[in-house]
């Protein structure tokens, strides 16, 4: 006669049937160890769990879930806890456990023929890199944060960065998955093939969804071919408006070879030379607006620097690019690099932040930039506007400093109005509120705003569909 095996339920005992299943070194309880797991990367969030659990196999984490739903208890799936939206922080009730997908960080395969990198959800994005580099291959996707997120956390919030502009989000850098349902169901969805339609695109539904519907335990990937001439050069511009016409020119000079073009206004570039030690303004006087431009071939001699100096001479006549800096070196395309991608660090330094990850269409950014400014500063007069991103996607970091004299807790007052200021302007110009980061805890209340119903509605009944019984990353997204 076979025996009655109780479910666990609630922490304690789902804790003690995660111990049995996986062993002790799978899990953290001590506060001190906990607490990095349980805060944000801005100390906007500070959570509690009564566990931290790192399963170390895609079976691991099936076992993980169908203890947790067993036991009625919600599960936050966290990467690198890069995130800029509180996503990967569970709440403070103390009700949910964090589960972690650092030990899963295995490179499971390079293929050179089909371009393909098969990886586990918990390799660090630079490892991913230098993976596919080491292949003599390029896995492009490229942020500021590479050092520490991971891939799972990439593609469960759609990451972007600066080759979006090339190579597109990590939605379109994606083939295939394999995900944990929330009953701890394994999808085997690791298909590496180009071409595929056999119904609804799954891997794509889970792409961006927050670890809302299901834990992603392992991707294939696309590689390209590695870049052989890259050109680097930052201009000074005299209005945000003659940058569309530096990317056009671009373009189609270079045969779409422009992999960056970030934008940068005078008091982003300004913060990060003040506050980050090593930085130099390579222009002998100030600018208002400034360009990092990345060109790329993966075709030795493809003529790059003639193309550039070909555009760039008669916009230089004409004045809508007033200076320009043509690396000439390998270290000096990484100290120009280096003022863009210290800005959010020095923006840090300067005090309290309100920062606005936000797009539009290409062809309105200019008018984003010329409004925004004075809409934001309408409600905290003498506040630093800080705007630097991704230009060539329409993705702006819009963001506001405090200003001298007004205390942290004031000007952190002041964040709703601000945010509505700037997201009436984005709905306006028809843009997104949420280019980048996502929604998480953060812009959960903007979702419903901005989005239409019916759009909120289908997104509700897939969470339904996928995770009946609400056990992932409650208070996320919806
Ligand atoms: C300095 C800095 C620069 C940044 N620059 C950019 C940028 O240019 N572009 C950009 O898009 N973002 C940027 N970010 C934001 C952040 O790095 C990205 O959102 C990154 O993709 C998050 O990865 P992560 O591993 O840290 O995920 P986490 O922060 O751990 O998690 C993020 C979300 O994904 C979920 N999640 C994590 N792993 C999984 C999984 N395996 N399965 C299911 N759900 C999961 C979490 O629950 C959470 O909701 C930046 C952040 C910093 C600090």
């Amino acid at each position: 006669m076979s025996e009655l095996r109780p479910r666990p339920t609630g922490p304690d005992a789902l804790i003690d049937a995660l111990e049995t299943a996986l062993g002790a070194a799978a899990l953290l309880r001590d506060p001190a160890e906990m607490a990095p797991y349980l805060a944000d990367q801005r100390g906007w969030f500070t959570g509690r769990a009564p566990v931290v659990v790192s399963p170390a196999s895609t079976a691991e984490v099936s076992t993980v879930l169908r203890l947790a739903s067993e036991a009625g208890v919600t599960v936050v799936p966290q990467g690198g806890n890069t995130g800029l939206v509180g996503g990967s922080i569970p709440d403070e009730s103390g009700g949910s456990i964090v589960l972690s997908l650092r030990r899963m960080n295995r490179v499971r395969e390079v293929d050179p023929v089909d371009f393909t990198i098969t990886v586990e959800a918990g390799c660090v994005l630079a490892e991913v890199q230098t993976a596919a580099r080491e292949a003599g291959l390029l896995f492009p996707l490229s942020l500021a944060a590479e050092g520490s997120c991971r891939i799972g956390g990439n593609l469960a919030t759609n990451a972007g960065g600066t080759a979006v502009l090339r190579y597109g989000n990590t939605r379109d850098l994606v083939l295939g998955l394999e995900v944990v349902l929330a009953d701890g169901r394994i999808w085997e969805g690791l298909r590496r093939l180009r071409k595929d339609n056999t119904g609804y695109k799954l891997a794509q539904l889970f792409v961006g969804s927050e670890g809302t519907l299901g834990v992603i335990t392992a991707a294939v990937l696309r590689l390209f071919p590695m870049p052989r001439e890259v050109r680097t050069a930052l201009l000074a511009l005299r209005d945000p408006r003659d940058a569309g016409v530096v990317l056009e020119a671009l373009r189609s000079a270079t045969g779409d070879a422009v992999t960056s073009f970030e934008y940068m206004n005078r008091a982003s570039v300004e913060l990060a030379l003040e506050q980050v030690a090593g930085n130099v303004d390579p222009f002998d006087r100030p600018h208002d607006h400034y360009l990092l431009v990345e060109l790329s071939s993966a075709r030795q001699g493809a003529g790059l620097l003639e193309a550039l100096e070909s555009v760039l001479a008669p916009i230089l006549e004409d004045g809508g690019v007033v200076d320009a800096v043509l690396a000439q070196s390998g270290p000096q395309a990484e100290a120009l690099w280096r003022i863009r991608e210290t800005i959010p660090e020095a923006q840090r330094l300067a005090g309290a932040g309100l920062k606005h990850d936000v797009s539009v269409p290409l062809s309105r950014l200019p008018e984003l930039l010329e409004r925004g400014a004075p809409a934001m500063l309408a409600e905290v007069p003498g506040a630093l506007v800080v705007a630097f991103g991704h230009f060539g996607d329409g993705n702006v970091h819009f963001n506001l400093n405090q200003p001298p004299g007004m205390g942290r807790a004031a000007f952190m007052a002041r964040r709703e109005a601000v945010e509505h200021a700037i997201y009436e302007l984005v709905a306006e110009l028809e843009g997104s509120f949420g280019a980048e980061h996502g929604i998480g805890r953060v812009k959960r209340a903007y979702l419903t705003r901005y989005r239409p119903a019916v759009e909120v509605e289908a997104m509700r009944r897939l969470k339904r569909a996928l995770d009946p019984a609400g056990i992932l990353n409650p208070g996320v997204m919806l």
